[in-house]
């Protein structure tokens, strides 16, 4: 068994680029495109997003790997509009053989503060390793293997999203309502879309209180 942690990983943009294209596309509603000038992005597209013209932002996209909990993509799936999902396959990885080397990877549940339940969870991962090699050395397939995998068991999934959706998607899900490992992937990630492309990110909100040392590393892609 192993404990890791959540991380992400961004299919490399350029977010002027993108703001660029959306105002290309978007002055087609208005045959403008002599107004087009150096910056004339900024504004064009801050007040799209003002008065709600927002299938401008349709025509871009981005994607995005996690190395997240299963419980972490069976929630984000369900944004089923502009989305795009391919999510690593608890029937076909069987976590027993030597290329996974027979191990299990779990989220570390850092958002678990009271000590002793940690240690419950962490428990509760060895059981279940423990049991699923019992069964994989009894000829169980990974279909059958699965039924042991807790929310907790470690998955990569990537997910493209056209521009609205990812604001959609990032407005529901970085709130304090949101489970904390979604909100440790989806936060470090919208502070960089913030960073990037701020007229198109920067007026979403964040729960500001989320503690920065349980944000997902974002890593080189
Ligand atoms: C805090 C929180 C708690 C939640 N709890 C639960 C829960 O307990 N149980 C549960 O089942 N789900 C739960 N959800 C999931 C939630 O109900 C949505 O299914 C999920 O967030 C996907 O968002 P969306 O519907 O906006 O879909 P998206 O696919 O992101 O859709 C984007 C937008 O397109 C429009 N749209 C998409 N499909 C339709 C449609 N069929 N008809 C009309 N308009 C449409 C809507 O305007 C929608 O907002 C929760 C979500 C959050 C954020």
């Amino acid at each position: 068994m192993k404990i890791v942690k959540q991380w992400i990983k961004v299919e490399p943009y350029d977010g002027i680029e993108i703001e660029k294209r959306i105002e290309r596309a978007c002055r087609v509603c208005y045959r403008s495109n002599d107004y087009i000038s150096q910056d004339s992005y900024k504004q064009l597209i801050t007040n799209c997003i003002k008065s709600g013209h927002e299938s401008v932002i349709e025509h871009e996209k981005i994607s995005v790997y996690f190395y997240g909990d299963v419980g972490s993509y069976k929630d984000l799936t369900r944004h089923r509009t502009g989305t795009s999902f391919s999510v690593e396959s608890t029937r076909y990885c069987n976590y027993s053989s030597d290329k996974f080397e027979n191990d299990i990877h779990f989220i570390d549940p850092v958002f678990i503060e009271n000590k002793e339940n940690y240690d419950f969870c962490i428990e509760g991962y060895k059981f279940a390793e423990e049991f699923y090699m019992k069964m994989a050395n009894n000829g169980a397939k990974p279909d059958e293997l699965r039924m042991l995998l807790p929310h907790g068991t470690a998955a990569e999934y990537v997910l493209t999203a056209n521009i609205r959706e990812w604001r959609h998607i990032l407005r529901l899900r970085t709130s304090k309502k949101v489970h904390p490992s979604i909100r440790q992937l989806l936060i470090p990630l919208l502070l960089k879309f913030k960073q990037d492309m701020p007229e198109l990110f920067g007026d979403i909100p964040y729960d500001e209180d989320f503690p920065t040392e349980w944000y997902a590393e974002i890593k080189e892609y």
